[in-house]
């Protein structure tokens, strides 16, 4: 298919036809969101965070932190989790453990629970990672969003993920970053790639869906071809809404990746932390 990448104003068209439907493939995903949101509910997750005074000027603000977490409670969410995902031995893991290394992004400790429970490390690693979404968002209500307005980077103030969408936001068509872990949301400015800082314009490109264009597109960059999905909305997403539109608009993933655009391996910045009981 005759593809061009276009700079921005001048974007090349994605066929029409982008699915608006999630893929019964995600459903156990999504079965695993609700899990989490439900218990987010709850204040039980308003937990104390102790952040650490001194920090690196490019660490998230849970670097450092202590997060203290009613373990029993953890204990039941891990549990739950695991049942629904289908994985075995959730009842063995320990909860603190399994959390604090979903938000260090800790790979080998990830790996080294999944093989205590005889999970896929895949799965396992899902687990651990919505496991942590209750106590992460608590969290970054506590740390003030307003904070991350001064924020000038590509991944979560709080929590270093990589934004899993960009909300092109409002009448003023103001450029938000989304994290799916925490939800919090940040400014950055249009021409500005979150993943690698290139501010060249020749460099920042997009792709968008043919008669889709104001709606969604594509963010691409020449210099670390990394992409991220934008999406006009008028107010901020929840993050249900956020993950289902995620899902939604896997199409524009698949045409990105077909382009040899990809999101980074590398975390944005994993921090330390320290998760007590
Ligand atoms: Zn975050
Ligand atoms: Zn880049």
């Amino acid at each position: 298919m005759p593809w061009s990448t276009g700079t921005v104003g001048t974007s090349a068209g994605l066929p029409g036809g982008i699915e608006a439907q999630v893929d019964p493939a995600w459903q156990p995903w999504l079965d695993l969101l609700d899990v989490a949101l439900e218990e987010s509910s709850s204040r039980a997750w308003d937990s104390v965070v102790t952040v650490r005074a001194e920090r690196p000027d490019d660490a998230p603000m849970l670097h450092g932190a202590v997060l203290r977490i009613d373990g029993q409670r953890a204990k039941r969410l891990v549990r739950r989790l695991s049942d629904v995902a289908g994985v075995r031995g959730g009842n063995d893991v320990d909860p603190s453990a399994a959390i604090r290394a979903a938000i260090s992004r800790d790979d080998r400790a990830l790996a080294e629970m999944a093989e205590r429970c005889d999970a896929s490390i895949d799965a396992f690693a899902i687990v651990a990672q919505v496991a942590a979404m209750p106590l992460l968002m608590a969290a970054a209500l506590t740390l003030e969003p307003s904070a991350a307005s001064a924020w000038q980077r590509g991944y979560c103030p709080v929590c270093g993920a990589w934004p899993s969408l960009a909300e092109v936001r409002g009448i003023e068509r103001e450029r938000r970053l989304r994290c799916g872990c925490c939800s919090t949301d940040w400014p950055l400015p249009l021409l500005h790639c979150a993943f690698c800082d290139e501010l060249d314009h020749g460099k920042l490109g997009s792709l968008q869906p043919e008669g889709d264009e104001q709606l969604r597109r594509v963010e691409t960059c020449e210099t670390c071809h990394g992409y991220l999905k934008a999406m006009t909305t008028y107010t901020a997403l929840s993050i249900r809404t956020l993950v289902l539109l995620d899902l939604t608009t896997i199409p524009l993933d698949l045409v990105a990746q077909d382009r040899r655009y990809a999101r980074p391996a590398r975390p944005g910045w994993a921090p330390a932390i320290e998760v007590a009981s």
